[in-house]
């Protein structure tokens, strides 16, 4: 049985497959809101900086013209692996200028955690075969260390110019070139001819390459192309149109015109694609921040008049946590916070409503893989823990895990979900891009049910994980990674990781190791230099806050696969009795 967005939805419009992001985005002939009627896209939550649409255009095309000098790169030769470069940034105002910069000359753009370790960072950079890096100065030490070991010359690494009162004045080293000098050499260097597309070609053709590590394994590139991205951006659009149909019709500074809250990392897809096209597309304005500090984050919606925060779960507890602070600020402008990429319980929401019984609170659901939103709660059809409504051009199937159709409601199963924005697969990786999608269906490796809510409509929960992954403040963390990393320690003979809940961060790892023959007999000891040992290589959330315990053996399947189910309820039983 498959489901479909509620009847009051409009329909989606055809999707384009021969234009580029960058075309749909920075013109007028795609539906958008028009270019010079919309406010600022991004605007720098510190200082107030921005730039109008036209000048961000501007700033696309000298950018685009520097690069192809710089690279020798050329819109319509080569295919988009000549050009990959990587954006290893905190959030600024101009990282979008960059990414459709990068897509104007037919190139992939592949955003980078900013959390990241070197070691992680080299890992990206040596699968997607980038050729040039793009950073800030407060991740230069470790872009160059990564940059050193992918083999990007140091010639070929560009810094993006971040506020000043963010790096406390510190000064970008004389040998590396800002964005901000790249587009001033662009506007004498050669015009660069347009893309010429031929149908389909939109949709074949990479925009961008995310990290996800999928149902299993290691962190794989996720191909994203430039018409899954204009799909998702036009579906959480017309989905949207039921609620606020007053922006599309060209209705300015209306209470439809959102001033969104950009927090969450540009690098990851959640915010890649709705906050930083969805949103601008339609007209609305995104405040960017390059860090989640909460007094920050508390000035930036009382300064700029927040409406809508887009948010995930560890950020809406820290907010709860701090109710005495939040009442020093007036965020009267604030009418919603959407947030994804963890559950919000039910009870949290209430929570949150007791407190701001004005705000609807929205859920969304979505994945890397589905490039991004695929069901979300309409602010007129809200059902607390409920991921809500399935998206226009959505499909959704919910399967046993014997495969047979689930044809009930209230029955959990895999959730499947066919979507023009469904992605191309996995970069050099035909068996898990085999294994995941299959016959124009993901399966996502999250288990949800269907119910019918208060309103009579579909909504999607999503109930637990199938697939290996955790997730700690929304992050990804693969377990296999902390696992052949464990692996390399010479007090480990063999482990397993899996997530605990934590309040705070929604899941933390665990590590269940066998120690070798060689490991310190002092459990207190070895934790410790385990933990270090992740500690030292590994970005902040993998670290293993949810403890090291030394085990006999790890339960394997016959064919030798961790049965990470079996860890997961002995420690949810473990934890009842504690
Ligand atoms: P990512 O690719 O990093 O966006 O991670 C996607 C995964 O995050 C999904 O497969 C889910 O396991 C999880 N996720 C995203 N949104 C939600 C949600 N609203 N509720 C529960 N899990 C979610």
């Amino acid at each position: 049985m498959v489901f479909y967005p509620p009847r009051s939805v409009p329909p989606l419009s055809i999707i384009p497959d021969d234009v580029a992001i960058c075309d749909f985005m920075l013109s007028d002939e795609h539906g958008r809101y028009p270019l010079h009627k919309s406010p600022d896209p991004f605007t720098c939550g510190l200082t107030g900086k921005s730039y109008s649409w036209l000048e961000v255009k501007e700033r696309v095309d000298c950018l685009s013209r520097a690069l192809a000098s710089e690279f020798n790169w050329s819109p319509n030769k080569g295919t988009e692996w000549d050009k990959v470069a990587a954006c290893f940034l905190v959030n600024t105002i101009d990282t979008l200028t960059l990414f459709w910069a990068i897509h104007r000359l037919g190139g992939v753009a592949t955003p980078a955690n900013a959390a990241y370790s070197a070691s992680e960072l080299t890992y990206q950079l040596k699968d997607s075969k980038a050729s040039a890096l793009f950073t800030c100065l407060p991740l230069l030490g470790t872009a160059l260390k990564a940059a050193g070991q992918a083999g990007i010359p140091k010639n070929r690494i560009y810094i993006v110019d971040l506020p000043s009162e963010f790096v406390c004045g510190a000064k970008v080293p004389p040998h590396f070139r800002t964005l901000d000098q790249l587009i001033l050499a662009g506007k004498s260097s050669p015009k660069v001819e347009q893309l010429r597309w031929s149908p389909g070609q939109g949709a074949r053709t990479t925009a961008f390459v995310c990290y996800s590590s999928g149902t299993s394994g290691l962190p794989k590139g996720v191909m994203i192309s430039h018409r899954n991205v204009i799909a998702n951006a036009t579906q959480i659009c017309t989905f949207e149109k039921t609620f606020r149909p007053a922006v599309q019709e060209g209705h300015q500074n209306t209470p439809f015109s959102e001033v969104a809250l950009g927090l969450l990392p540009q690098s990851h897809i959640y915010a890649l694609v709705y906050t930083c096209h969805a949103l601008p597309y339609r007209g609305d304005s995104v405040i960017v921040l390059p860090k989640f500090e909460l007094k920050l984050f508390l000035n930036a919606i009382q300064r700029f008049h927040i409406s809508i925060l887009f948010l995930v779960p560890p950020i809406i507890i820290t907010m709860l946590r701090n109710k005495d602070l939040l009442k020093e600020y007036d965020l009267s402008s604030v009418t919603s916070i959407f947030t994804g990429a963890a559950p919000l319980g039910a009870e949290t929401s209430r929570e949150v409503q007791d407190m701001f019984p004005r705000w609807a609170i929205r859920q969304g659901y979505g994945l890397t893989e589905t490039a991004t939103v695929v069901c979300a709660t309409l602010p007129t059809d809200i059902w607390f823990g409920s991921s809500g409504n399935v998206l226009p051009g959505v499909e959704m199937r919910i399967i046993s895990p014997d495969g047979k159709e689930i044809l009930k409601y209230d029955t959990p199963g895999e959730l499947l979900v066919r979507s023009p924005s469904v992605v191309l697969g996995y970069l050099r990786n035909e068996k898990a891009t085999k294994e995941t999608f299959q016959d124009g269906w993901i399966h996502t490796g999250d288990e949800a049910m269907i119910r019918l809510g208060p309103q009579k409509t579909e909504h999607v929960w999503i109930v637990d994980r199938i697939k290996e992954l955790i997730k700690v403040k929304g992050l990804q963390v693969a377990p296999a990674e902390l696992e052949s990393h464990l692996l390399e320690h010479s007090m480990v003979a063999d482990c397993a990781v899996i997530g605990v809940p934590d309040e705070a961060a929604g899941e933390i790892p665990k590590a269940f190791v066998v120690k070798s023959p060689s490991a310190q007999p002092d459990d207190a000891a070895a934790t410790e230099a385990l933990k270090k040992h992740v500690e030292d290589h590994k970005a902040r959330h993998k670290w293993l806050k949810g403890g090291v315990q030394f085990v006999d053996i790890i339960p394997k399947s016959p064919s030798g696969k961790i049965l990470r189910r079996l860890l997961k309820d002995q420690e949810r039983e473990a934890r009842k009795k504690a």
